[in-house]
This record gives C-alpha cells, sequence and structure tokens, in this order.
C-alpha cells in the first residue's frame, strides 16, 4: 500500500477525493427557488458523458463560473501546472514545462466554450409539463457566436431536454420561419437605461429612446409590452445592482417576473441573498421566476431549466431547475482553483464515480508498466510493446538482458 503511494501519490490522493466527497453529496439538480433537490424533474447523463466523466464533469465545472471565479481558477492552475511541470525538468525542459502550464489550462478553456461533446439532459414525468429556456441569443445579436443560427441553438436546447425555447436577440426581434420541429418561440431582450428587459411572445418594434432616459420612462415598457400583448420579464443576474432599490417600482410598472438564474458568466455571481430579496418579493406579488441558459452559441451545457405547467402565470407555474454548481459562485473568488472542483466532485453520480475511478486506475497502471531503459511514458508504449516481437532485447556485455523498471516519477524504485 505504502509503495503504491509513492509511487502515485496523485492518482492516490485523487481516488480518495472521489469516494469521501460522496460524504455529503450534492443534488444533480436543485430547485433555485426553495434550495431543496428538484422534485419534477430528472437530469439524465448519456452513457458516453458518464464514460467520458473526467473530462465531461470538469468541462461542465469550468462553464458553471462567474467571471471573478474563472479569473481566479485559470491564474492558480496556471501557476500550479507551470511550478509543477517547470520544476520537475532540467535544461531548456524546465522552460517547456513551464510554458506548458498555461497552455494545458487554456487549452481546457477553449475546449469549454467550444468543444462538442456529449450533454445531460433533463426529463420529466408528466407529459403536460413543458422545459423552457426563456432567454437566449443567435448570431443575429452583437455579441452571438458568428455562425450560431435559429436552428443551431434549436439543436442545443434538443440535446438538452428543452421542448420550447424563446429567441431574445439584443433588441431584435425573432421573426420565426425556422423549420424543424423544435419550438422556437417570439421574443427579444430590450436594453433601456441600464436595464435588460426579456419580451416574450408577439413583440413588436419599440423607440427604445422613449424608455432610456430615466427609470420611470424604462419602466413604461412593460405597459407597452403588454399593449402588444407580450411578457415583460426583468434580467436581474448580469446587472442586479443597477436598479435593485428600485424593485417595488417594477411591480406598479407592470412587471411580470424576474429572472432569478442565467447562466452567463457575469451573472453567475449573482448573490444568493439578492436571490433570496426577489423570490420574495416574486411570491408576495404571485409573479414568474424564470431562469435563462442566456446562451450566445459558445459552451456545450446549460445550467438551468424551466419546468412550466399550463395555466395562467404566477409564481407557482414555473420551477426553476439548476445546476448546483451554478448557484454557488458567489462564494470567495480566490478560492475557486480548489471549491469549484470539490463541489464539482460532491455533485458526482455514483456512476461518474465509477468512471473517475477506472480512469485513474487505468492512467495509474499505465504509467506504472514495466518498461525497457530509454523509453520513456507515453502514447507508443502500445507501438513498442508489440516491435519487441521482432526486436530482440539489447544485451549486456555480461549477457544480462537491459531491463528495469520506472515509475511515472521517472525514478527506478528499489528492487523487491
Ligand atoms: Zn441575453
Amino acid at each position: 500500500m505504502l509503495t503504491l503511494v509513492r509511487r502515485h501519490p496523485i492518482a492516490v490522493a485523487l481516488a480518495i477525493l472521489v469516494l469521501v466527497t460522496a460524504i455529503g453529496p450534492l443534488p444533480p439538480l436543485v430547485d433555485a427557488a426553495t434550495g431543496s433537490p428538484a422534485g419534477d424533474g430528472a437530469l439524465v447523463r448519456p452513457l458516453l458523458y458518464v464514460f467520458l466523466a473526467p473530462l465531461s464533469d470538469v468541462l461542465d465545472a469550468l462553464t458553471f463560473l462567474s467571471v471573478e471565479r474563472a479569473e481566479a481558477l485559470l491564474l492558480t492552475w496556471s501557476v500550479v501546472l507551470a511550478l509543477w511541470w517547470g520544476l520537475r525538468s532540467r535544461g531548456w525542459r524546465r522552460i517547456a514545462g513551464a510554458v506548458a502550464g498555461p497552455v494545458v489550462v487554456v487549452a481546457f478553456a477553449a475546449a469549454t466554450v467550444a468543444l462538442p461533446r456529449p450533454v445531460p439532459r433533463l426529463t420529466v414525468s408528466d407529459s403536460s409539463l413543458a422545459v423552457v429556456d426563456y432567454h437566449a441569443h443567435t448570431q443575429a445579436s452583437h455579441d452571438g457566436r458568428k455562425g450560431w443560427t435559429a436552428s443551431d441553438l434549436a439543436q442545443w436546447h434538443a440535446r438538452q431536454g428543452f421542448t420550447g425555447s424563446y429567441v431574445t436577440d439584443h433588441n431584435s426581434i425573432f421573426m420565426g420561419g425556422v423549420p424543424g420541429t423544435f419550438n422556437l418561440l417570439q421574443g427579444v431582450e430590450w436594453s433601456v437605461f441600464d436595464q435588460h428587459v426579456i419580451a416574450l411572445g408577439p413583440v413588436q418594434p419599440i423607440d427604445r429612446s422613449e424608455f432610456d432616459h430615466s427609470t420611470a420612462a424604462m419602466l413604461r415598457i412593460f405597459a407597452e409590452l403588454h399593449r402588444q400583448g407580450a411578457v415583460g420579464i426583468a434580467s436581474l443576474p448580469e446587472y442586479w445592482r443597477n436598479h435593485f432599490d428600485e424593485l417595488d417600482q417594477f411591480i406598479g410598472a407592470g412587471v411580470d417576473g424576474f429572472e432569478i438564474v442565467t447562466c452567463a458568466p457575469k451573472a453567475l455571481g449573482f448573490p444568493a441573498g439578492a436571490r433570496h430579496d426577489v423570490l420574495e418579493l416574486a411570491q408576495r406579488h404571485d409573479l414568474l421566476v424564470i431562469g435563462a441558459s442566456d446562451n450566445h452559441g459558445w459552451g456545450a451545457v446549460t445550467c438551468v431549466w424551466n419546468v412550466t405547467s399550463p395555466g395562467p402565470k404566477g409564481f407557482r407555474t414555473n420551477h426553476v431547475l439548476a445546476r448546483p454548481l451554478a448557484l454557488l459562485q458567489d462564494g470567495p473568488a480566490a478560492s475557486a482553483g480548489v471549491t469549484q472542483f470539490w463541489f464539482m466532485l460532491r455533485g458526482l453520480s455514483w456512476a461518474e464515480r465509477a468512471s473517475w475511478l477506472t480512469w485513474i486506475l487505468v492512467i495509474a497502471i499505465y504509467l506504472g508498466l514495466p518498461r525497457r531503459r530509454g523509453q520513456r511514458a507515453g502514447v507508443g508504449i502500445l507501438a513498442r510493446s508489440l516491435s519487441l516481437k521482432t526486436e530482440p532485447p539489447p544485451v549486456q556485455p555480461g549477457g544480462g538482458v537491459v531491463e528495469r523498471r520506472r515509475s511515472s516519477a521517472g525514478h527506478t524504485p528499489p528492487a523487491e
């Protein structure tokens, strides 16, 4: 056992972490209004997602990061890996190792935003319930991903179990007309006087300058939306500071609801206390509360789904089901390099834990395979083992075959 720890300290530590974090697990989904495990929806992780769990889980964890925590995490791991690889090498390899640290971190960040991969989906047992996204973008938004069409957006949603999504480009009304079976619904995100208003339904063009010069003018947009037959939701998480003391005036002006979870990095830092205040206000006035992917074409996964029942709109109409990691982003940013992965491991299912342990074991065995002098650990090991059949092993002058075991760290373990 001690030999195992000495040879594979990282693998053993990681395996222990995977097991220990099962003691205080996080549920796969929580109801953002109550904080308790979600009752009316289940998160289904596809087989390939579970098979690739170490990659799937890390990329999910990197997706659900507030801006402040993302910066801290990227910096922490760039420094840690640069030091780790730099200090363990000699000569020019020391510089290469130090550079490799940030390069690997950037590669993970790029994979987080752009790598196509299997994703979890939400399923509901009651077929009368709809799974809706109220706020998402296409290339028609100035900050939408170039080439990100409404069809791409529909496929992104369908993969994750949504049955419909409003398309809410910035100040640009979605006119529909996209062929396919997925429900893309008409909407727009109006920017008026430091407030983003999600307008849903039969929206019509407005002259934004009429609503853009004061809070009182901005609030008149809700009456205008009602005149059009549309619904107006105040998007709070990203710009929550701008009008937070005036939310009572929003009620008076006829706001239909509030967005309380938004997956955009700038919005994930929305404090739990502020969310609690908004929930109380919405409940008191029987207003909708919603979650939003706010997808702009980047990232493979949503952090939130809405499970909506038919009937009159109100506080109980819509359940906001969120990945717990996304609701834990208002903690200290500096610790994100550690806490994000701690939360991630606590959120693993048993199938994912089994996948993690299998990968740890396979990689540890691979790195621990006996190999001959001059051969480094690496992808070529299979080819080398095959070539043994045709190449006789080198023979020492005394007649002994040159062979020794090397650990992953590169030093020769004592004879056993
Ligand atoms: Zn948006």
